[in-house]
């Protein structure tokens, strides 16, 4: 059995990573990034030094072109800032939508990409690296678990009951995502996770934040900081 990991050099996707590599061993794991008109490139250089670190097969796909209509602050193009706010504060003024930092059905088109991918390179199923908190308040819809049971039952049936997809951590905090990486020794120190894409991470972005509480929670430094 193959699996095919969406890797996008954080701490969610690595751990995924980590734990297929743990179930499936490195040959028969795939990792796959995707680029989608990030403000920076620091995600895919850290998802290229994971791949190497675990030894799996990395691929890259392009779908920029999809997301050129959109103003998500996350992308190169849009002339939204990036809020410097949890994501509990930033839900504060959005009436129940999504965050600003919520890339139209990313999760959506990228799995629907990765099916089709994983099919072709004979792989039995995905995992991504949904967690709970993303979900939270409605912040990252495609980060749920209704949505992840949906479309785990549409790739299995699109794909003749041959693909699943595995979100391990859907009902999980970001700690104890972490927790589980930690006893896995997942590669940290090459992780990355800010949005904005400095030599350090800012340490003030929502996914900086939420971050630094997860490793905190598990009483240790994250060793990406330190760099
Ligand atoms: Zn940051």
């Amino acid at each position: 059995m193959k699996a095919l990991v969406l890797s996008s050099g954080g701490v969610d996707s690595t751990t995924c990573l980590g734990i297929a590599v743990e179930l499936y061993g490195k040959e028969n794991v795939i990792a796959l990034s995707i680029i989608y008109g990030q403000k920076h490139k620091k995600e895919l250089e850290a998802s290229k030094k994971v791949a190497a670190y675990y030894g799996t097969e990395h691929v890259y796909l392009d779908l920029m072109p999809v997301f050129k209509y959109s103003n998500c602050s996350l992308l190169e193009h849009s002339d939204r800032e990036i809020p410097h706010e949890s994501y509990a504060g930033q839900l504060e003024g959005t009436n129940g939508k999504p965050v600003s930092t919520y890339v139209p059905f990313r999760n959506g088109l990228f799995l629907s990409s990765a099916a089709s991918i994983a099919l072709s390179k004979e792989c039995g199923v995905i995992y991504y690296g949904a967690h709970a908190d993303d979900s939270a308040g409605n912040a990252y819809p495609d980060c749920s678990s209704a949505f992840h049971k949906a479309i785990n039952e549409a790739i299995y049936l699109g794909s003749g009951n041959q693909l699943r997809v595995e979100a391990p951590f859907v009902g999980w905090t970001k700690a104890q995502v972490v927790k589980k990486g930690l006893e896995l020794k997942v590669p940290y120190h090459l992780t990355w996770s800010c949005y904005e894409g400095g030599e350090k991470p800012c340490g003030v972005c929502g996914t900086c934040i939420d971050r630094k509480e997860a490793f905190r929670l598990n009483g240790v430094c994250d060793p990406a900081a330190q760099i």
